[in-house]
């Protein structure tokens, strides 16, 4: 058990937000710790391909870019444990990480421990994740230029893949468990006028299939029970996204969402801690403005300890 080392900075979270906070931070000489409960990249790993993140004209494997961050920010200094944190204390102006491999203490603490999408914990959903089951519109709706695609949900986030990937696929059917959207009226209203977007109402996808890629969906109409399938070459699922802040409950104030409030310096309400990323209030949740935001509050961590 590794206990009671000191560092000035801790950053709780290994994906693009903390892996560049680690850069900058351990490349302004700050004795740095990121701590990574799982595989180090975050959440990017799971793009089979970024197409954009600056830098790379050709697109780049969301697996090498996290690699690539971690090896940077390394190659400057940041120590890594795999371990994860559990909460933080408050001790005489220093702040201790609590964690599975036991407690950290820093001058400054940077949260980067991101979010989970929630899944729909189907057959096929994980086996094709990166394949043709996408969390991201943003992201991979490109992949599917002039193919048919599913979107799973109902709510404002669900209606704006729609929209983005209208302008790349061939179809567009938004698979909905009950008969009216939670999407504002204002959405709904470009969905529908949308000619490319078909809503399927009172239905739920029971299983996911393919091959090498995914060719079909098992489908259930919940009020009638009968069964069907549908094929297509995608869906993205978009029923909703959990904030990994459950260890900072009663610690930081979480909005109603349970996302962190920051400034513009991505300092919390508690001096000397701060958040970055897609765990932040509003963030844009894209592997780019992640990477700024750790940027920003390793700088801003760097002047609270220096001043
Ligand atoms: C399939 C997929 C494809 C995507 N494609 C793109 C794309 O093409 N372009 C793009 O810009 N964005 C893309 N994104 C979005 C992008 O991955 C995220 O916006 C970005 O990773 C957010 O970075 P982050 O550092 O804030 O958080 P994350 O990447 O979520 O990293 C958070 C890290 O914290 C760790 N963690 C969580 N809790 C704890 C804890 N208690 N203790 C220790 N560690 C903890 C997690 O294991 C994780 O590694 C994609 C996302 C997915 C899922």
């Amino acid at each position: 058990m590794i206990n009671n080392l000191n560092y000035e900075v801790i950053i709780i979270g290994g994906g693009p937000a903390g892996l560049t906070a680690g850069l900058y931070a351990s490349r302004a000489r700050l004795n740095s710790l990121l701590i990574e409960k799982g595989l180090v990249g975050g959440q990017i790993v799971n793009a089979e391909r970024v197409e954009n993140y600056p830098g790379f004209p050709e697109g780049i494997t969301g697996f090498e870019l996290g690699q690539l961050m971690h090896q940077q920010a390394t190659k400057y200094g940041l120590k890594t444990v795999i371990a994860e944190a559990t909460g933080i204390e408050l001790e005489a102006g220093q702040k201790v990480v609590k964690t599975t491999k036991g407690n950290f203490i820093a001058k400054a603490v940077i949260i980067a421990s991101g979010s989970e999408r929630y899944k729909l914990g189907i057959p096929g959903e994980n086996e094709f994740t990166g394949k043709g089951v996408s969390y991201c519109a943003t992201c991979d709706a490109a992949f599917f230029k002039e193919q048919p695609v599913v979107v799973v949900g109902g709510g404002d986030a669900a209606i704006t893949e729609a929209l983005h990937l209208a302008k790349f696929a061939s179809r567009v059917i938004v698979v909905h468990r009950r008969n009216q959207l939670r999407a504002s009226r204002i959405l709904q209203e470009k969905a529908l006028a949308e000619p490319k977007i078909e809503l399927l109402w009172n239905t739920i996808v029971e299983e996911i299939e393919g091959k090498n890629s995914v060719k079909r969906l098992k489908l259930r109409q919940v009020i009638t029970g009968e069964k069907s399938t549908l094929e297509i070459a995608g869906i993205f699922i978009s029923i909703g996204l959990k904030p990994n802040t459950d260890y900072l409950k009663g610690i930081l104030p979480l909005d109603a969402t349970g996302h962190i409030t920051t400034d513009d310096r991505m300092e919390t309400e508690i001096p000397g801690i701060f958040a970055a990323g897609d765990i932040r209030h509003h963030s844009a949740r894209q592997a780019i403005t992640a990477a700024g935001d750790g940027a920003t509050a390793a700088i801003y961590a760097e002047k609270f300890i220096t001043q």
